[in-house]
């Protein structure tokens, strides 16, 4: 099992507690603070860190758009908005998501995407989208509600398949328009109404680069919430067909060494996790199986 799988497979409910049992009375809590889509992150002496205090007011911020995100390490979480226009106290700095993972302990940075989340989904959905009306809390469920015709709007999540293929040792890598320059990956797509996540993988894959794939397997999933996804990834091998490219979603695609890749995603992504597990099977010589 590569590192990365380990960290997101064991971030268990023992980990992240949504009740409260397990709070200590100290009333610090872990504050997950977000502006213009970054996060505001302690910086003392080179180590990045989540501020713990008792509220964002006494790290001289103010907050909006407050939730409670569960429990970690007997602390509270909470997630919040900071304004735009609100000076960032020194030593601190706003970071974004993706570049924070390498500096945040796995777990912190696991509630700081749901936090990313929850404050989107909150700005996203302060009318309610029947009736027009603004919206509030409901009581006992995460959800916001209209007051007037009782509509509940829960947190939205985008499910999106994410596949790695394989042919004769080789596995197929795309770079897709939307990506940066030069950086491929496996073929991701979302999940369309009356879809099973088979089917979108099927799909996917023959919309965007026209080949038939056989032996769909399951590998995992993750949390991506840029802005709300939530990436289910899979295992197929080829069947049929020559590369046959979508050319208003993808710029080039095509099957490649294990030992001659080109630029691949960074290691937040489960993109990655994919390519390195493929990879490391093929060093191992090993038969693979999807964890
Ligand atoms: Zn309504």
């Amino acid at each position: 099992m590569l590192k990365e799988e380990l960290d997101l497979r064991t971030l268990d409910d023992d980990t992240i507690s949504e009740d409260c049992s397990r709070t200590s009375d100290a009333a610090e809590a872990w504050w997950f603070l977000f502006i213009a889509g970054d996060m505001i992150v302690m910086e003392r002496g080179g180590v990045i860190s989540v501020p713990l205090a008792a509220n964002p007011t006494a790290l001289g911020l103010q907050g909006g758009r407050e939730w409670h995100l569960g429990t970690l390490d007997g602390h509270r979480c909470y997630g919040a908005e900071i304004g735009i226009n609100m000076p960032i106290p020194d030593g601190m700095a706003a970071w974004g998501l993706r570049d924070l993972y390498e500096h945040l302990d796995k777990s912190h940075h696991r509630i700081a995407m749901k936090a990313s989340h929850m404050i989107e989904w909150d700005r996203t959905t302060g009318f309610c989208s029947r009736c027009g009306t603004e919206t509030r809390r409901a009581e006992g469920v995460v959800a916001k509600e209209c007051p007037a015709c009782g509509f509940l709007m829960f947190p939205r999540l985008s499910p999106a398949v994410i596949v790695l293929i394989e042919r004769d040792n080789k596995l197929l890598l795309a770079r897709a328009r939307r990506f940066k320059a030069d950086v491929y990956s496996v073929l991701a797509g979302f999940v369309e109404p009356g879809e099973t996540l088979e089917e979108t993988v099927r799909r996917e894959i023959e919309e965007e680069v026209g080949i038939r794939v056989k032996n769909i397997r399951y590998f995992g999933s993750q949390p991506w919430p840029f802005p709300d996804s939530l990436m289910i990834g899979f295992t197929a091998e080829y069947e049929s067909g020559e590369i046959r490219i979508e050319e208003e979603e993808i710029v080039d695609a095509g099957w490649f060494e294990p030992d001659s890749l080109p630029n691949i995603p960074g290691k937040i992504s489960i993109a990655r996790q994919l390519i390195d597990w493929f990879i490391e099977g093929k060093s191992k010589g090993a038969s693979k199986t999807p964890l």
